[in-house]
């Protein structure tokens, strides 16, 4: 036996549902598990994700949530809990809360003045439930009879057993270590033989060895980056190491290493029908100049060389102004790599959603076990997505829990 384990047996505790993780998801399930909730994580705060979130506003839900919005082995898995947990109920929770909020785009929500209101408003609603929340807590072994769970805690420096009927993995994934990320949910999904879809950083900014754009860092542009047959219409970020912006962090969650991603940097524009104007408007002027009028001109500068920019507007073909435009249209650049969970802002892969019932979150063959929120094989787009999936299988789970049906 693990000598933890021995010292743990002089104080024990005895609860009906054990959440590991004080994150989106586990909040949300404790507020709605029913009686005998405790909430443990080792954190000091709980919540941490959501206070950084959204630049401290807290993105904490997309009006267009749909399945599509998700990335998972099996498309159709996150279906059930959405459906059932919408975006529109959890509106209606902010709203009950009087949080105020407004959308910024795309349809996404924020919070007009903190991401800590919505910790107060989970905090709350926890407190209403009645679930207990210990933080500053680490968690030791986890054993299992075949009825009840019983896991070790070492919380103010004494190491306690906490046996559990239900015990709910709520400890996200792997992304942004430093905030406490540990990649526990797969390592507890291992030790009960359930398979993982092996985790990789998403929506993550994507870098080059050759540091080829450092000249252009800071320059940002609309574009349609596309990654791995998806693609997404929104601001690209030059940054020193790669490239960023929103069109590459959702793109990022596509790509696979190696593979190129094309960069449309003329999205929704007729540029050869513009350039064709200017030649007869503006023959004199160079062809820089005029593309700079559509593109950032430092970008303009940078691709000159490249794609052979040079001359008149009056000096350029039908045919030479369609191949800068085609090319302008589909950019092929193959980055080396992202930079990973130091700043991804999820984890793709997880929890193969095989083993789990997508009504209520439970693993199949582990009667009481759950998992919720990021450590499962479902990753949301960039927008707030990702914090509805956390309030709907958090829910999902939580409901199950509470009407005492964990099967599939
Ligand atoms: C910078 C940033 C900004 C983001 N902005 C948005 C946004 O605006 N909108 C959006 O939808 N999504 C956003 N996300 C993604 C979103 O934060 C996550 O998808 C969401 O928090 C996942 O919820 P979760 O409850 O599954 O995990 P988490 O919120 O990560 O919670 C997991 C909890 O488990 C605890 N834990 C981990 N390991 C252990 C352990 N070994 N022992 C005990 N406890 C442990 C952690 O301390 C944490 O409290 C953002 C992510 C980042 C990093």
């Amino acid at each position: 036996m693990h000598p933890t384990a021995i010292r743990a047996t002089s104080l024990c505790m005895k609860v009906q549902t054990l959440i590991i993780g004080a994150g989106a998801a586990g909040m949300m399930c404790a507020a709605h598990a029913g009686p005998g909730v405790l909430v443990v994580d080792h954190a000091r705060a709980a919540g941490e994700k959501i206070r950084i979130s959204g630049g401290g506003r807290c993105n904490f839900t997309n009006l267009h949530t749909a399945a599509d919005n998700f990335i998972s082995q099996n498309r159709h898995f996150a279906k059930s809990a959405l459906g059932r947990y919408t975006q529109w109920d959890f509106i209606a929770l902010v709203d009950a809360h009087r949080i105020p909020w407004h959308e910024k785009t795309l349809g996404q929500l924020f919070c007009d003045t903190s991401a800590k209101d919505v910790i107060a408003m989970l905090r709350a609603e926890m407190v209403r439930a009645r679930a207990e929340l210990w933080l500053d807590t680490q968690l030791g072994e986890i054993g299992h009879d075949g009825t009840d769970f019983t896991v070790t805690l070492t919380r103010n420096g004494r190491d306690q057993a906490v046996t559990a009927r239900n015990l709910v993995v709520a400890s996200g994934g792997k992304s942004i270590p430093k905030m406490g990320a540990t990649g526990l949910g797969y390592q507890i999904a291992a030790r009960f033989g359930l398979p993982l879809v092996t985790p990789r950083p998403g929506l993550v900014p994507l870098t080059f060895s050759d540091e080829r754009f450092k000249p252009l860092a800071g320059v940002a542009t609309p574009a349609r980056v596309t990654a791995g047959g998806a693609g997404f219409d929104e601001a690209l970020l030059f940054t020193h190491r790669g490239l960023s912006g929103p069109a590459v962090l959702q793109a990022s969650s596509y790509w696979d290493e190696g593979d190129p991603i094309s960069v449309n940097l003329t999205p929704g524009t007729d540029l050869l029908g513009a350039l064709q104007g200017h030649r007869h408007s503006d023959p004199r002027k160079a062809l820089t100049t005029i593309l700079s009028l559509y593109l950032p001109a430092r970008l303009v500068d940078y691709l000159a060389e490249g794609l052979t920019l040079t001359g008149t507007m009056a000096d350029q073909s039908d045919a030479r102004l369609a191949t800068i435009c085609a090319a302008l249209a589909d950019w092929q650049v193959t980055p080396s790599g992202s930079e990973g969970y130091r700043t991804a802002e999820v984890t793709l892969g997880g929890v193969d959603t095989d083993a789990l019932s997508s009504q209520t979150m439970a693993a199949k063959a582990v009667p009481g076990l759950y998992f919720i929120g990021e450590c499962v094989d479902v990753t949301g787009w960039l927008g707030g997505y990702n914090f509805q999936w956390a309030w709907s299988s958090g829910w999902a789970a939580g409901q199950a829990i509470r009407q005492g049906q964990g099967g599939s």
